[in-house]
């Protein structure tokens, strides 16, 4: 057995447990562990942060953004992602992290992290960045989209007072990720771009040590920002979660436009990129659009840019539909691979020929994974160990 395999198992946990939950359902195990949570209580009025240790409610530590312009009438206008949000005095905007005092813009997402746990980097999901090694997951609360299918609404569409969170500045982050041992950290669960300043000062600390920054991501943030924060970023996963403006504007709450601007931005960078797209029965299935969304990934962002099919699962505010039928991934992985893209994958299916890699000259497997867990790697200083194909990513 590999040896990540190993330490999951020695945590106690079957390898069926682990691959019937998937990532985000051990997410809903981490925060239930937080000593004392319960959050089904309502939340108080934020207290500001004494520096206690230890995970605790409303918990924030107002820090100021540099990412707003002033309007009239004591309102501003946050420039950070393409909400625009107009806030008026002592209000916040969408993503409930962001408020207006005294017509400056502050965050309460910065060193407040509801999540900190040690995870394979395959479950954030990254399959071409350092495979069966680890990284450091992070997120605070907050979100500025409002997903009909959120897997992780009651701490991304929630207030930071509404949830417990460690206090962690960025210097105890990196300490804590040198601690554990972990080659990366990477900005997820939640959406990191509401917790931007805190991600960037992470980043820089952590690029400084040596380990990766890796970002998982909606991709709904403004290109200014984006272009501050890109130099620090090894690898980012954005979830392009359909290809069609409607469905973005009446399941997601969002456009897709400065999506697809993103993805573009990121790839010019030359940063490593992996997309997912989940599958939703009636939603987003149908295969002339997910071939026209493959072939933008194709044209716009090249066929070496691994794409990630996840399976639906009811929950949220659409607990009527169905899981994803494994015929429809199965077809969607057809489709993006006549479309000439070199690397799809099909997520949360164990035993799924699409969990592995294969090298697309030789044909080989050259990763076989199970889950999030690795059986064997076999791509050598990032080439193909049978054809020498150079295979993209980030590989020891
Ligand atoms: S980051 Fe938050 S406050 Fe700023 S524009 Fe986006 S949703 Fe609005």
């Amino acid at each position: 057995m590999h040896k990540q395999s190993e330490r999951l198992w020695e945590r106690g946990m079957s390898r069926r447990t682990l691959l019937g939950m998937g990532w985000k359902g051990m997410l809903g195990l981490c925060l239930a562990a937080l000593p004392g949570c319960d959050r089904r209580q309502e939340a108080p009025k934020a207290p500001e942060n004494t520096a206690a240790q230890g995970p605790r409610k409303g918990f924030v530590t107002p820090t100021p953004s540099p990412w707003y312009s002033q309007l009239s009438n004591g309102r501003v206008r946050c420039e950070l992602c393409p909400n625009q949000c107009t806030i008026e005095p002592g209000e916040r905007g969408v993503c409930r992290v962001r408020e207006n005092r005294d017509q400056s813009l502050y965050t309460l997402a910065f060193g407040n992290p509801v999540v900190v746990q040690d995870d394979p980097v395959e479950r954030n999901p990254f399959f071409h960045v350092r495979p069966g090694t680890r990284s450091l997951s992070l997120s605070t609360a907050g979100c500025n989209l409002a997903c009909r299918f959120c897997e992780v609404w009651d701490m991304a569409l929630v207030a930071p007072e509404d949830v417990y969170a460690h206090n962690m500045p960025p210097q105890r982050v990196l300490e804590h990720a040198q601690a554990t041992n972990v080659g990366a950290v990477c900005y997820s669960f939640g959406e990191p771009v509401v917790f931007y300043e805190y991600m960037a000062a992470m980043a820089s600390l952590v690029k400084e040590a040596g380990m990766l920054n890796l970002m998982q991501t909606a991709g709904y943030i403004q290109p200014e920002p984006l272009a501050e924060l890109l130099p620090y970023l090894d690898a980012v996963n954005i979830d392009l979660k359909g290809f069609d403006p409607t469905f973005y504007r009446e399941a997601v709450g969002g456009d897709l436009d400065p999506v697809l601007q993103t993805l573009k931005q990121v790839r010019a960078a030359g940063i490593h990129i992996e997309i997912t797209n989940l599958l939703i029965p009636t939603l987003n299935d149908d295969m002339e659009t997910i071939g026209a969304m493959c072939r933008w990934i194709r044209d716009e962002l090249g066929p070496d840019v691994p794409l990630h099919f996840g399976r639906f699962y009811p929950l949220y505010k659409l607990i009527d539909l169905p899981r994803t039928p494994v015929a429809t991934l199965d077809q969607a992985r057809q489709t993006a691979l006549q479309a000439g893209l070199r690397y799809v994958y099909v997520a949360r299916v164990p035993g799924h020929e699409g969990e592995d890699t294969y090298c697309p000259n030789c044909g080989e497997t050259i990763i076989d994974r199970e889950g999030f867990m690795i059986d064997f790697v076999h791509v050598d200083n990032g080439r193909c160990r049978y054809c020498q194909t150079e295979i993209p990513g980030h590989f020891i």
